[in-house]
């Protein structure tokens, strides 16, 4: 599925439109496919999804990316209905 988080394609923090990489917000093998499949998941340049502050490497990044990505969900769901998708709550 698209993303839900962006209707445009550029870095979802910096906005850069160059060397732009798909990150899925919740990530491991179970929660990487279910972000797949409710489109959370974002745009990042390259440094800010590799780089040695980008998400991957940077747990305040991370986790303000899941609690913007819970929040989104949660526009259509409950709060539960997040839990017993991705495992807890990031809120
Ligand atoms: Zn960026
Ligand atoms: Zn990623």
């Amino acid at each position: 599925m698209d993303s839900i988080m962006q209707t445009e394609k550029k870095c979802f923090i910096c906005a850069r439109r160059k060397y732009l990489e798909e990150h899925h917000i919740f990530g491991g093998t179970a929660n990487r496919k279910k972000s797949e499949k409710h489109g959370l998941k974002v745009w990042l340049c390259y440094e800010d999804h590799r780089g040695n502050s980008g998400v991957h490497f940077n747990r305040v990044v991370d986790l303000a990316l899941k609690a913007a990505g819970q929040k989104k969900f949660e526009e259509t769901h409950t709060r539960e209905e997040f839990r017993k998708e991705f495992g807890k709550s990031w809120l």
